[in-house]
């Protein structure tokens, strides 16, 4: 059984190596933020009341993200146990969650501010279908194409720097507290987010 949760700033790597990780495991791959994004592409009520945090770089209220995340691991196929990508972001969801699940294990991605916003400034998104793709690190087979749709990339409006930075100051308020939160309960463990995808994979696979 692995009940994980992948913890760090925005742009540390977590969806990408939620994704490899969710594929070898065969559990699912739950992050928060995709799932508001999905409400918002089908304008729900929803993704409506999330954009206007979202587009802000703020947090979406507690009680919305955590009825969405209840029903969400309370479906079947998380019976065998999943990674969570973006959730908890705050004290109150962790207390939230640890009534509703066990959990086994939480990563903690840790990178400096200067590789992060590196990082997320040269992040590209298929409109169609979300794939994520990165300018430097993680390239489409054709310039500015998903590989997969064949549609245009885009950057995402919470991608833009000024964004960015308030992304960051939430992220530093708000949910770094999870760390020392989770040390206390020995469940924490760190992993340097810096080399490459592949040797960060590894990486989080030993430590599961
Ligand atoms: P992400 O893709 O995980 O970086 O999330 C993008 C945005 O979705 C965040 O900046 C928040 O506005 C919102 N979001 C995602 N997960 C949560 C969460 N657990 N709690 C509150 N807001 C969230």
């Amino acid at each position: 059984m692995a009940r994980l949760i992948f913890l760090g700033p925005p742009g540390a790597g977590k969806g990408t190596q939620a994704k490899i990780l969710s594929k070898k495991l065969h559990i699912p791959h739950i992050s928060t933020g995709d799932i508001f994004r999905e409400n918002i592409k089908n304008q729900t009520e929803l993704g409506k009341k999330a954009s206007e945090y979202m587009n802000e770089g703020l947090l979406v209220p507690d009680e919305v993200t955590n009825d969405m995340l209840k029903e969400r691991i309370s479906r079947q196929d998380c019976k065998i146990g999943y990674v969570l990508d973006g959730y908890p972001r705050t004290i109150a969801q962790a207390d939230f969650l640890s009534k509703i699940s066990k959990i086994d294990r939480v990563i903690n991605f840790m990178l400096a501010d200067e590789e992060i916003i590196k990082r997320i400034s040269g992040r590209r998104t298929c409109k169609t279908c979300g794939t994520p793709y990165n300018i430097e690190f993680m390239r489409p087979k054709k310039t500015g194409i998903c590989d997969k749709c064949l549609t245009p990339l885009v950057q995402r409006d919470d991608e833009k720097p000024e964004i960015v930075k308030k992304r960051l100051e939430v992220y530093e308020a708000q949910t770094a507290p999870l760390i020392e939160y989770y040390q206390k309960k020995k469940l924490l463990v760190d992993i340097d987010a810096f080399p490459k995808i592949e040797e960060v994979a590894l990486a989080v696979e030993k430590m599961i």
